[in-house]
């Protein structure tokens, strides 16, 4: 649908779009992530891709996780650190992160600061894999 929506805070003081309903990031008990929402930015039947937009807000995180399906994402607010593949690498607003095929990838927020991005992804794409409890420890010592 054309039209124009604002990017500002809610009653809560997390930022996102006006009129676009703020979704749950999965369903609770599925993986493991704390403080994130989820808004559908525009996904259309004459497109492969989503866009979303995820807030975390400060001490928050996303799942670990690794697919066969690509992500770009934009950091769109704030600061916090990447997971990507073997590495961890801090970001901030405008930074562009893409995730190959099977890369492990998870995004934390600073302890003092929300982090807003922007994901583009595939409509129909791979069920994430979530690291064993080896792999993530594995991972989390680099
Ligand atoms: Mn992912």
């Amino acid at each position: 649908m054309s039209g124009v929506r604002r990017f500002a805070p809610s009653a809560a003081g997390d930022f996102g779009w006006d009129g676009v309903e703020r979704l749950r990031y999965k369903d609770e008990g599925l993986a493991p992530f704390r403080d994130i929402t989820r808004q559908v930015l525009f996904a259309q039947p004459d497109q492969d891709c989503e866009l979303r937009y995820f807030e975390i807000a400060p001490g928050g995180y996303s799942t670990l996780e690794r697919h066969e399906h690509t992500h770009a994402v934009l950091i769109l607010r704030g600061r916090g650190t990447v997971h990507l593949g073997a590495r961890e690498e801090p970001v901030a607003e405008h930074d562009l992160v893409t995730v190959d095929p099977l890369t492990w990838h998870q995004f934390r927020a600073d302890a003092g600061c929300a982090l807003g991005l922007l994901c583009l992804v595939s409509k129909t794409r791979d069920r994430p894999q979530l690291p064993t409890e080896e792999e993530a420890e594995r991972l989390r010592r680099g």
